[in-house]
């Protein structure tokens, strides 16, 4: 028998549409209480991995699991979940109290226990008092608060998110993130919650899933993936990144030394080696990339870092930080930091440097 470990356990899922692999073998375990997160670029298979988990498409390889239960072949409406898909799927015609009965009816909730339920689901999505209003007298946020209810007020086993958020405009958004993040704690719900957004991704979860043509590249916590990333999509995929080719020069036990076409050297601490082939030798023709905020520049004085020269080629004011482009000997490099010495201008030559612990190296 399948041990519970995990809410969900997806072994091996495969699916094809047509001639279109869209699941290549995905393997994804979420744990009870979390919200994990499903990211990735577009047409990854974000949704589809939702619909399998909803029942909505059956894998044509693989297993699924839920609370430890065999869930292939069984019926959406058996599977205890709520949904939250992206755009507003309240019915228009009930108002925001008969939209939470709708469910709880049809699960043959009594009128006590569904009216107390609702009243505690409006609550803690900020909604007492529009019980009696239409969707339509609702703004976005507020109808997709009516959503997240409806969906919580029946005791979902899971709660499934697709996008709840992408009609919504920045701000609104950013209010329903912590929301959900908040009340999702609160109930202790179970969430997969599906994102192309990365900023979304690394504010709201416990853990994130990094998918990319149907494959599970990276899982982890939002710190892991940002800092940590094992490969260069990932790399490329969350956060800005600096990327310089070259070719390796000099191995020892602290660093590898990598040499750009124009002769410069830069070092790269040892274990910062991404993707499958992680032995170097000397040779190698390697990719490097670096994150513009650990790029420090002007007068860099510490001595561990790897210290170069640059042009600053453009710089843009961003309120909270600059960001500078520059030139560094035929690469564009760019700069993140929070304060500019007044005397720069489009054309100077500053100091740059990094630690080597923060540059990361691909063997191409
Ligand atoms: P997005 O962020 O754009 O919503 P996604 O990562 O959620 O993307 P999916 O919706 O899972 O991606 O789609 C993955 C791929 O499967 C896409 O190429 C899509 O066109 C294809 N696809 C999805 N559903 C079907 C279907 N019912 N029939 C045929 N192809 C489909």
């Amino acid at each position: 028998m399948q041990q519970v470990m995990n809410d969900v356990e997806i072994r091996g899922a495969y699916k094809k549409f047509g001639t279109n692999v869209v699941l290549g073998g995905v393997d994804l375990d979420v744990k009870q209480g979390e919200l994990l997160t499903l990211l990735g670029p577009s047409g990854c298979g974000k949704t589809t991995t939702l619909n399998l988990i909803a029942g909505f498409i059956d894998a044509d390889q693989g297993e699924l699991y839920i609370k430890g239960k065999r869930m292939n072949g069984v019926p959406p409406y058996k599977r205890d979940l709520g949904m939250v898909f992206q755009g507003y799927s309240l019915f228009p015609h009930m108002t925001v109290y008969e939209n939470l009965e709708f469910g709880l009816k049809l699960h043959k909730v009594d009128k006590t226990e569904s009216g107390s339920r609702i009243k505690n689901a409006l609550e803690i999505v900020k909604m007492t008092g529009l019980e009696q209003r239409y969707p339509r007298e609702l703004s976005g946020g507020q109808r997709q608060r009516v959503a997240i209810a409806r969906a919580l007020v029946v005791q979902p086993k899971l709660l499934l998110l697709d996008e709840p958020l992408s009609n919504l405009d920045a701000k609104l958004r950013q209010e329903l993130r912590m929301e959900i993040k908040r009340l999702q704690k609160e109930v202790g719900v179970t969430t997969i919650f599906v994102t192309h957004d990365q900023e979304e991704a690394l504010s709201m979860s416990d853990r994130i899933v990094i998918m990319d043509r149907g494959k599970v590249e990276q899982v982890g916590t939002p710190t892991e993936i940002y800092a940590n990333p094992r490969s260069e999509f990932v790399f490329n995929f969350i956060g800005k990144s600096n990327s310089m080719h070259g070719s390796i020069v000099h191995i020892d036990a602290n660093n590898i030394t990598v040499q750009r076409e124009n002769g410069e050297q830069m070092l790269v601490e040892a274990g910062n080696v991404m993707g499958a082939d992680r032995l170097c030798s000397i040779g190698d023709q390697v990719k490097l990339y670096i994150r513009p905020e650990k790029v420090a520049i002007g007068p860099v004085s510490d001595a561990d870092y790897d210290l170069h020269t640059v042009r600053i080629t453009q710089m843009n004011y961003l309120g909270s930080s600059w960001e500078i482009f520059t030139s560094f000997q035929g690469d564009s490099l760019q700069v993140q930091c929070s304060d500019i010495d007044p005397a720069w201008t489009i054309g100077s030559e500053v100091k740059i440097g990094w630690k080597p612990s923060d540059v990361m190296l691909i063997k191409q």
